[in-house]
């Protein structure tokens, strides 16, 4: 039941959104809610993963976006090739556009112009259902389920076998924690994952994405309020994932992601530049100046 709530959520989201991320918002509260009510079930037998297991290759060609008909454009002919597997950061000035864009991948806006490819396919044109079963997505304070540890980690691929688990414990750093707490797995983490630490919580769903082994993996400032060493475990976890999937970043802060293989620098919902770290340092002064700012002094950007 778990696993259908799982695939009929995004649909659920879709039809409430209409235009705002408010609402969108809200039905994820409300689905957070109705979860909160079940008690999860044991994993049924292994099943086939919808999609493909490649990691996923996207184009943006000119896409234009606005919130509504009386709003500004956000985004003002986005065009950039994120081939598959490895890093690519979206960094740029607050509201320059980077979430919007992963509202976008994920289906729930339309680009109002220009197209965005997956695997050379319009997104327009896959199964909304199978779209999102190939993409994890992780944000900033993420929520987490009622429930026990466990459940938490195979929401989404309630088959996921218990080397699988451990896995991405370890990878996330979560194993040593698992081994302090008193019921280990199947210890409850309270109302929405509250006896948990936010870094821990972090990690977690973190964690929850992994197991689902997505094409695309879009993490959403997941690391702005973590301390070092909880950053420097998510950074060496997003490297070690870029491997088999193609993972998408927004960040604040450039000290996590200089080492991506691509940076896309957006302002004002255009691309201003792509390249490595030391080619922009060297070619685009915004993002010059945000390198020396931030990686002298660890502020973040505006
Ligand atoms: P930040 O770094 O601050 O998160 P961002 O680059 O991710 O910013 P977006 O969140 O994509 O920027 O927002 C781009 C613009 O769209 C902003 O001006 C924002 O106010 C606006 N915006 C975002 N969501 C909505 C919405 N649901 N309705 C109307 N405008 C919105």
């Amino acid at each position: 039941f778990l696993l259908f709530l799982f695939y009929l959520n995004e649909p659920i989201g879709q039809l409430l959104h209409a235009g705002s991320r408010l609402q969108i918002g809200l039905a994820a509260v409300r689905r957070l809610s109705e979860v909160d009510e079940m008690q999860a079930e044991p994993a049924g037998d292994p099943q086939p993963c919808a999609v493909g297991q490649d990691a996923a290759r996207l184009e943006f060609s000119g896409v234009r976006f606005s919130y509504g008909p009386e709003l500004p454009e956000v985004l003002r002919g986005v065009s950039v090739d994120v081939p598959a597997s490895g890093l690519t950061a979206f960094v740029g000035p607050s509201g320059a556009g980077k979430s919007t864009l992963f509202a976008l991948i994920e289906r729930f806006y339309e680009p109002t112009a220009g197209r965005i490819l997956l695997d050379g396919r319009d997104l327009a044109e896959w199964d909304l259902a199978d779209l999102r079963a190939g993409i994890g997505y992780v944000e900033q304070d993420a929520p987490l389920l009622s429930g026990t540890l466990r459940d938490n980690l195979v929401y989404g691929r309630p088959w996921a076998g218990d080397e699988e688990i451990r896995d991405a414990l370890a990878q996330t750093r979560l194993d040593t924690l698992v081994e302090r707490l008193p019921d280990g797995l199947d210890t409850q983490v309270g109302h929405r994952g509250t006896f948990l630490s936010g870094g821990e919580r972090q990690r977690v769903a973190l964690a929850r994405a992994l197991i689902r082994r997505p094409r695309l993996l879009l993490l959403d400032e997941i690391t702005s309020q973590l301390d070092a060493a909880n950053e420097m475990a998510i950074r060496d976890v997003v490297t070690a994932a870029a491997k088999t999937m193609t993972v998408l970043v927004v960040a604040h802060r450039l000290s996590t992601v200089t080492s991506a293989d691509r940076i896309v620098v957006l302002d004002n919902g255009i691309v201003r530049a792509a390249g490595t770290h030391d080619e922009l340092v060297a070619s685009d002064p915004l993002y010059a100046g945000f390198a020396a700012t931030q990686l002298l002094t660890g502020e973040r950007t505006a």
